[in-house]
C-alpha cells in the first residue's frame, strides 16, 4: 500500500468515528520554544491547555514533523527521520483511555479489506507506565494481549509532560515484533530495533506543577478536562506494510535513493556507509524540499540555517560517494514527484524552491572549492602533531577552525564534521574564545568610529549589554534546537 493510501486510510478512519479532519500546519512551530512542529499534537496546545475552547471535541490529522535532534540517527537506525509525517488523533475532554485503546488496536489488527492496516495481532507490543494498572486492564480486555506482551516502564520512557506547570500523563507505546532475525527477545524493553515503535498514545489526566527533575516532579491533582494525544509515525508504518527494511525505502523516499545510485554508479547494499550516506541524501533531500515548500529559505541563524545544514549535508554526502558535479537539480525533482501525491502544492511551488535550493548548492560548491585544501593541510598538520604524542587524539586548532570560518565560509559543524571523517577532533573552546574577541573586536571599532574615540565606561556598558543578549552564539543554533 502506498503511504498516500495509508494516510488517507487514517484520516477515513477517524473521520468516520467523528473526528474533524484538520489540515497539517506548516512546519514553522507556532510555539517559540521550538524552531519546528515536532508532534502532531503542537497546533493543538491551546486545546489542550485549556486556553482556547476547541472548535470540536475529537479530531484528527497528519502533522507533517521536523525533529532535527534526530539528525545523527539517520540512516543509520531504521526508523528516524528528519522530516515525517504525524498521524494523530485527539480528544479535548472527550474519549479517554479506553476508547483511545479501541480505536488503536481495531485500526491496527483489522483486515486491509476492512479499512484497517491488517498487522497481525501476535507481533504486538505495548508499552505502559508503571502504575498504570487500568491501562494494563485495557489492553487484556481490549486486544486480549497476553501479560508479557505488556511491559511496564518508567517517567523517563512513558510519561509525558511539558516540563513546566500543565498537563501531563501516563503514555502507552505500541511495537510491531519485525521478527527474530531484528535482534534480541524479549520485547521493546530489551531491543528497539527488532521490536519498531509505531505509535504513542498519550493520556493526559494530571495537572503537574513546575520543578523537580524527569524522573520526579510534583503532582497537583486530576486535570478537570482530560485529553487523548496519540502520534503515529507513517513512515514507519508504511515501511513494514510495504515489506521494505526500513524508513528511507518506502514509496516516498527511495527514489531518491535510487537518483543517487545512478549518478554514483554504486550499488545500494553494496557497502554500509555508502547505504548510510545514499540514505542522508534521500532523507535531507526531502526534509530540505518540505521546508522551502513552507517556505524557510537557507541563511546563518534560526531555521534557515537548519536548511541550509541540511542541504549541505545531503551535498556533501553525494561527494562522499563519489560525485562531483551539481545532485540536487537530479534529486530534487525526484523527491518531488515521490511526495507530490500527499503534497500537490509541491509541483506548484518547484520552480520557486528549486531556484533557491540549486543556487544554495552552487554557493555550497565554491566554499567546499576554497576551503576543503585548508582543512586538509590543518587535517594533515593536527595528525602529525598527534604522532609525537603517544596514544594522543589529533585535535585541529581552534586557530584553523577560525580562519576556516573567517576567510572560507565554514560553519564550524561543517569543519567539524569534515574533520570528523578524518578521526580529528576539533579545539572548540579555543574557537569559541576565538570568536568572542571577534565579536567584541567589532563591538569596539563600531563604537570607536561613531565616538571618534571610545568612552570607556559606555563601551563597558554596551559590552555587557551585548554578551547578555548573546549567551545562545548563533553560530550553535544548529545544535540546540530540538
Ligand atoms: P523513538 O523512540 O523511536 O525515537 P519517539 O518515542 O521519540 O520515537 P514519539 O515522540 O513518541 O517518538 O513520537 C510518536 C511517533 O512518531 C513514534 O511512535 C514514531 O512512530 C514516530 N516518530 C518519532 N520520531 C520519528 C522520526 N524521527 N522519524 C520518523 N518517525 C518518528
Ligand atoms: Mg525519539
Ligand atoms: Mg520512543
Ligand atoms: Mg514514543
Amino acid at each position: 500500500m502506498r503511504t498516500a493510501e495509508i494516510r488517507q486510510r487514517w484520516l477515513d478512519y477517524f473521520s468516520a468515528r467523528g473526528h474533524a479532519v484538520v489540515p497539517s500546519a506548516p512546519l514553522i512551530s507556532p510555539d517559540p520554544s521550538t524552531l519546528f512542529v515536532i508532534a502532531g499534537m503542537v497546533p493543538f496546545i491551546p486545546y489542550m491547555l485549556g486556553e482556547q475552547t476547541p472548535p470540536w471535541p475529537r479530531a484528527t490529522s497528519v502533522q507533517k514533523c521536523v525533529r532535527t535532534l534526530d539528525i545523527e540517527e539517520v540512516g543509520k537506525t531504521t526508523r528516524h527521520g528528519t522530516f515525517f509525517q504525524m498521524n494523530g488523533n485527539f480528544s479535548f475532554g472527550d474519549y479517554f483511555k479506553e476508547g483511545a485503546i479501541t480505536y488503536a488496536w481495531e485500526l491496527i489488527t483489522s483486515s486491509q479489506a476492512d479499512g484497517g492496516y491488517g498487522f497481525d495481532p501476535d507481533t504486538i507490543w505495548v508499552t505502559v507506565f508503571h502504575d498504570d494498572d487500568e491501562a494494563v486492564q485495557l489492553w487484556k480486555r481490549i486486544a486480549g494481549l497476553p501479560d508479557e506482551r505488556i511491559q511496564r516502564r518508567g517517567m523517563r520512557d512513558n510519561f509525558w509532560s511539558t516540563g513546566a506547570r500543565g498537563p501531563a500523563g501516563p503514555c502507552s507505546e505500541i511495537y510491531v515484533d519485525r521478527g527474530p532475525q531484528y535482534g534480541a527477545e524479549g520485547g521493546p524493553v530489551v531491543d528497539e530495533d527488532r521490536y519498531l515503535e509505531i505509535w504513542n498514545l498519550v493520556f493526559m489526566q494530571y495537572e503537574r506543577d513546575n520543578g523537580g527533575t524527569k524522573d520526579a516532579f510534583p503532582i497537583l491533582g486530576d486535570l478537570k478536562q482530560k485529553n487523548i494525544d496519540t502520534g503515529m509515525g507513517l513512515e514507519r508504518v508504511a515501511y513494514l506494510m510495504q515489506g521494505v527494511d526500513n524508513m528511507y525505502e518506502i514509496d516516498e523516499v527511495r527514489p531518491v535513493i535510487d537518483g543517487a545510485v545512478e549518478l554514483s554508479g554504486k550499488r545500494y547494499g553494496a557497502d554500509h556507509d555508502d547505504d548510510v550516506r545514499m540514505r542522508v541524501v534521500a532523507d535531507h533531500v526531502r526534509s530540505g524540499l518540505m521546508l522551502m515548500s513552507d517556505g524557510v529559505t537557507p541563511s546563518n541563524e534560526g531555521r534557515g540555517y537548519v536548511l541550509r545544514r541540511l542541504l549541505r549535508r545531503s551535498i556533501r554526502a553525494m561527494r562522499l560517494l563519489g560525485v562531483e558535479d551539481p545532485a540536487l537539480p537530479v534529486l530534487l525533482p525526484l523527491s518531488r514527484d515521490a511526495m507530490s501525491a500527499s503534497y500537490p502544492e509541491l509541483t506548484r511551488d518547484f520552480e520557486r524552491l528549486s531556484t533557491v535550493a540549486y543556487a544554495e548548492e552552487e554557493a555550497f560548491r565554491r566554499t567546499l572549492a576554497s576551503g576543503t585544501t585548508i582543512l586538509d593541510t590543518a587535517v594533515a598538520g593536527a595528525k602529525a602533531a598527534a604522532r609525537t604524542t603517544p596514544d594522543a587524539r589529533p585535535v585541529l586548532s581552534g586557530a584553523d577552525a577560525f580562519q576556516l570560518h573567517d576567510t572560507y565560509g565554514f560553519p564550524i559543524d561543517l569543519t567539524l564534521e569534515m574533520a570528523e571523517e578524518h578521526g580529528v577532533d576539533v579545539d572548540r573552546e579555543a574557537f569559541k574564545t576565538l570568536m568572542s574577541e571577534q565579536r567584541s573586536r567589532a563591538r569596539a571599532d563600531a563604537l570607536a568610529k561613531r565616538a571618534g574615540h571610545a568612552d570607556v565606561a559606555a563601551y563597558q556598558d554596551l559590552h555587557a549589554t551585548l554578551s547578555e543578549s548573546e549567551a545562545k552564539p548563533v553560530t550553535f543554533v544548529g545544535y540546540t534546537d530540538a
